[in-house]
């Protein structure tokens, strides 16, 4: 793990925020979900325990925030078993460099995914003129250029099986990035969708800057193969979640999941999928 470790060269703050910023929920009694800007990351563990993981690593600059929260919820000097990750895309492996040296944990993505963090491959350029609004329209500041984990990133285990999370299982839900995947626990019936599926429409300004509360599709100018991705929120659908936490947005549980994921399945092509864009 003492290779250079090299985010790229576009790596920069980004300067988006919204009121959920720095909240917490605790979603069940070993899962925590916690706001940084606009996106999530989520810690899986019982509190004050040794044996916990971090899903998904935030936004850019973000590694402190993240130190102390954990050192909050776990203790001083505690430490994540590993770092999973739901995708590559620049606001779920923001911190992630420090995060990785700090702790000196291994790091776990999709097979698919690993050309994006090992500095092979650029995910496609955000697609800044998809109908949907300002963050689309921010989207060409975003980080595109590939980060380099070197082998401090290694693929999840083709079984399905999550290391170090007992009782989870990842679900390969392509669409939104090629090797993007969930994590679904059957004894609670607990989902970790990320970006397979949102609570807030990122492409309304005063959604994002609220958080209003809904089931939408991926967010947008991201998202390159759509028909993929609306199979991906079917498979979801058909594991009858009880509670999921999503990459945006917060989390959600009971009927409203229920019926907002029957109605985004039911109507992929009307509420996610854009009207034009340049990946249709
Ligand atoms: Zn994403
Ligand atoms: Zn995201």
């Amino acid at each position: 793990m003492d290779e250079e470790l090299s985010y790229g060269s576009d790596y920069k703050f980004i300067p988006a925020t919204s009121i959920s910023s720095g909240v917490g929920i605790t979603v069940a009694p070993d899962v925590y979900c916690h706001t940084i800007q606009i996106v999530n990351i989520c810690l899986i563990g019982e509190p004050d325990s040794d044996e916990f993981v971090l899903i998904d690593a935030g936004m850019p600059g973000s590694a402190d925030d993240i130190i102390s929260l954990t050192e909050e919820r776990y203790g001083p000097e505690s430490r994540p078993k590993a770092i999973i990750l739901t995708h590559g895309h620049f606001d779920h492996v923001g911190a992630i460099i420090e995060l990785i040296k700090h702790w000196q944990v291994p790091v776990y993505a999709h097979e698919l995914e690993m050309p994006f963090l090992t500095g092979k491959t650029r995910y496609p350029e955000p697609d800044s003129t998809v109908e949907g609004g300002m963050v689309a329209k921010m989207s060409p500041m975003f980080p595109n250029e590939p980060i380099n984990l070197g082998t401090s990133v290694q693929p999840l285990p083709s079984d399905g099986s999550c290391p170090e999370l007992p009782g989870f299982s990842w679900i390969h839900t392509p669409g939104h990035s090629p090797g993007h995947v969930s994590f679904f626990r059957e004894e609670d019936r607990m989902l970790i969708a990320g970006d397979a599926f949102i609570t807030v429409r990122q492409d309304s300004l005063y959604k994002v800057l609220t958080q209003q509360e809904e089931i939408n599709g991926p967010p947008r100018y991201l998202t390159t193969d759509w028909q993929a991705a609306w199979e991906s929120v079917k498979k979801l659908q058909n594991l009858y979640p009880a509670s999921a936490v999503t990459g945006h947005g917060a989390p959600i549980s009971g009927e409203p999941l229920t019926s907002g994921l029957k109605n985004l399945v039911d109507n992929f092509d009307k509420l996610a999928i854009p009207d034009y864009g340049r990946y249709i």
